[in-house]
């Protein structure tokens, strides 16, 4: 096999980067095509022409098509725009662009996209390197005889009982940054098994498997003179005039079951001849078959920039669809923390459309939670990524498998559906909204969720139990303090099963300060905000709701809101229309927060859009929050941002709300907003200043010995919070005398 591989090699590095597809392509042009409904890309599929996306979706697209078709794309009223009218000279041009990006070697082994013998060469070097930590394994064999490799990487020890997380990459030949970063995913696991604690303790109770390529015979045709760069299949023979068998659609999940599959042999989503006909997916399920305790999965694709959940073939929601979308949105944050690219979270149907015989949604169908992602870019220059993205596309990606890694360390999956604060003032006790799901099946047991509290790094260490308002949902309450410290808080919680959860890692930190209330528009009165499209205030009628709920018929507070379109949903085909409230004067305040309460529904991010922004004077506006999923509100929700790094200081703070943009089809509710607060506070106080007069003295104690005795919710004297005012508070003040 050694033989085989150094001899393929030779030849190929000789010739990668030479031009393909020069001839195949004569009288063929590039062209980016307006699709408006499924209908529309079923024709371009009957005519003939080639579409450039992993998933085919409404919107813009790019097609590979001869002169005629786009004659035809027109004729049927889809607008057709030819982007690049001789082929040779694109490929030429990617061709330089790599040949260039090579030579200048920027990001090392990842200057530029690699051969199956390059990205076997690197695997097995791995291995020999770190031989402790790593294998390389065959999965199996393809039809022209390519070896499929894997590696394995997991900590020295008996692996037997760890938990597995498969990556595979390149079912589609032409997805080429698909095999690039499963390789990075690779060697930066097993580097931070030396220098970053808990990537060693992730591998310590993890193995990962790593495919980068699975499809090597059609990967290889991508570079291949003679071969096809926009090649998508592997290369089964047909007997006939087309080759090859789209791997995605060839799993036995809904096989052929005609979603965004064909029958036809020359399609680019031909199904094969049965389930499973092919050398790559059988080796993909025994490898599959062979692993135990197979928690999650990623299939790398690109491009489209989409965390695809399952189910792909159907709409009905998997059972355990809370876990999927928490853990899809974990790496959608993780993705866009490291280089702020955009990433969408949803199911093939909710983004594009359905697609049945899947890899993630056979690896979902045996208990294993699968994933797609596409990686970059959002659309041209399509699966002919720019080298210079190779290393950024890794660097997220990289991130997002350390987002899913944490995700399946943690039985339990906490977050906080109204936000999170970053203060809270003295006096005053702060309701944060907790939920608390279980990880992987099982179930969270309410009676043991708690708070831990102290008074900054050192203070001593108080618990509460948490308020069970169902389903998984608590509130906590998060006492202002005293002048002092900040409040450090953590969660623990357990399953039925006794596993403990404690969250964060680490503690939140909130500063405590005097709040100052800067703003406060309880929509009484009508703020005369600016407004664009439907925006208004007045008393919301409850009308709406063709999806969702309703809108409310009141204010949180009294009658009136400001509302996107009192009286209904929002249209159709909308796009962006803002509420802009300020300006606002924060010259030198600091920790700035935006509190309002929210009544809003609105369809997933794929089609609408419900967005926060904040920005100061001239600068442009940054995004607080945006609508992740679908959001059906039946009830007014309380809601908190921190916008203190925009809001801090600036001597002109405005705030908007936006609806839309939105598509042609599925109406919601939309925006309704009442009792808006921009409130800031101001640091201050020592540990043991009970009564806030900027000393720690015989007040203090006095103020703890009026109050003695148990503390019913918040009490300022309660500076250990103990829910008694008792001796330990009075050490503490005399303590920090
Ligand atoms: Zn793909």
């Amino acid at each position: 096999m050694i033989t085989t591989i150094l001899t393929t090699a030779t030849i190929l590095c000789s010739q990668i980067l030479g031009s393909p597809t020069i001839d195949r392509y004569e009288g063929w042009v590039m062209a980016n095509v307006e699709i408006e409904c499924p209908e529309d890309i079923e024709y371009l599929r009957d005519i003939g022409a080639r579409s450039l996306a992993c998933y085919d979706h409404p919107g813009q697209t790019q097609m590979l098509m001869t002169e005629k078709m786009v004659e035809n794309a027109r004729l049927h009223r889809i607008e057709t725009k030819i982007t690049e009218r001789d082929i040779a000279n694109y490929i030429k041009k990617i061709d330089q662009i790599r040949g260039e990006a090579r030579t200048a070697g920027v990001g090392g082994w990842y200057s530029d996209f690699k051969t199956w013998p390059e990205v076997n060469q690197q695997l097995q070097q791995l291995a020999n390197n770190n031989p402790k930590l790593a294998s390389v394994f065959e999965v199996g064999i393809t039809h022209e005889g390519r070896a499929i490799r894997g590696i394995r990487i997991t900590s020295p020890g008996d692996a037997t009982n760890r938990k597995r997380i498969l990556f595979n990459g390149c079912q589609h030949a032409r997805e080429w940054i698909a095999v690039m970063v499963p390789v990075y995913i690779a060697e930066h696991l097993i580097e931070g098994w030396y220098n970053n604690a808990e990537i060693q303790s992730f591998l310590d109770t993890t193995e990962v498997i790593i495919v980068p390529i699975v499809n090597p015979d059609g990967y290889e045709f991508t570079y291949a003179v003679g071969g096809d760069r926009f090649w998508r299949k592997n290369r089964r023979n047909n007997s006939g005039s087309c080759e090859g068998v789209d791997l995605n659609r060839n799993w036995d999940i809904d096989w052929n079951g005609g979603d965004s599959t064909s029958t036809s042999t020359c399609s680019d989503i031909y199904v094969g001849p049965s389930v499973f006909s092919e050398p790559e997916t059988q080796a993909m399920r025994t490898l599959i078959e062979s692993l135990p305790n197979l928690v999650t999965h990623i299939d790398f694709h690109s491009y489209s920039q989409l965390i695809l959940k399952a189910w792909g073939y159907t709409s009905t929601p998997h059972p355990d669809d809370n876990i999927i979308q928490a853990l899809g949105v974990a790496m959608h944050d993780a993705y866009q923390s490291v280089h702020g690219e955009q990433y969408t979270v949803g199911t093939p149907g909710d983004i594009l459309y359905y697609a049945d015989g899947t890899f993630q949604d056979w690896t979902t169908s045996i208990g294993t939670l699968g994933y797609t992602i596409e990686l970059r870019p959002t659309g041209s220059p399509g699966f002919d990524l720019p080298p210079s993205e190779i290393v950024p596309t890794c660097e997220e990606s990289f991130e997002g498998i350390l987002a899913m890694m944490r995700f399946i360390s943690n039985p339990v999956t906490v977050s906080f559906p109204n936000g999170l604060i970053s203060f809270v003032t003295p006096g005053e006790m702060h309701v944060l909204h907790v939920s608390m799901q279980p990880t992987f099946g099982g179930e969270v047991d309410p009676t043991t969720a708690k708070i831990h509290i102290r008074y900054g790094e050192t203070g001593v260490e108080g618990t509460v139990p948490l308020e069970h308002t169902g389903n998984g949902l608590f509130k906590a309450n998060i006492p202002g303090s005293f002048c002092g410290l900040s409040t450090e808080f953590w969660f623990e919680v357990e399953t039925t099963t006794g596993q403990n959860q404690r969250y964060p890692a680490g503690n939140a930190v909130l500063n405590v300060g005097a709040a100052q209330l800067v703003e406060e528009i309880t929509m009484d009165q009508n703020p005369n905000w600016s407004t664009d499209g439907l925006w208004s205030w007045g008393q919301p009628i409850g009308g709406g709701g063709q999806y969702g709920n309703p809108d409310p018929t009141s204010g949180a507070t009294g009658n009136n809101v400001m509302g996107y379109n009192l009286n209904g949903d929002y249209e159709s085909n909308l796009s962006e229309k803002h509420l802009v409230a300020g300006p606002y004067n924060l010259s030198g305040n600091q920790n700035t927060q935006l509190q309002f309460s929210r009544y809003l529904n609105v369809e997933q991010p794929m089609y609408d859009h419900a967005t926060i922004s904040v920005k100061s004077g001239n600068d442009s506006w940054q995004t607080v929050w945006t609508n992740l999923s679908e959001i059906t509100d039946d009830q007014w929700q309380a809601v908190s941002y921190d916008i203190s790094t925009v809001a801090d200081n600036s001597p002109e703070l405005w705030v908007r709300w936006t609806m839309g943009s939105t598509d042609s089809a599925w109406q919601y509710s939309g925006w309704n907003i009442d009792d808006v607060y921009i409130s800031t506070s101001i640091e201050s106080g020592m540990v043991g200043d009970v009564n806030c007069d900027g000393l720690v003295s015989v007040e203090d104690v006095l103020t703890i010995i009026s109050s003695w005795g148990p503390c019913e919710g918040v009490c300022a004297e309660d500076i250990v919070p103990d829910q008694n005012i008792n001796v330990s508070d009075l050490l503490l003040v005399i303590a920090n005398w």
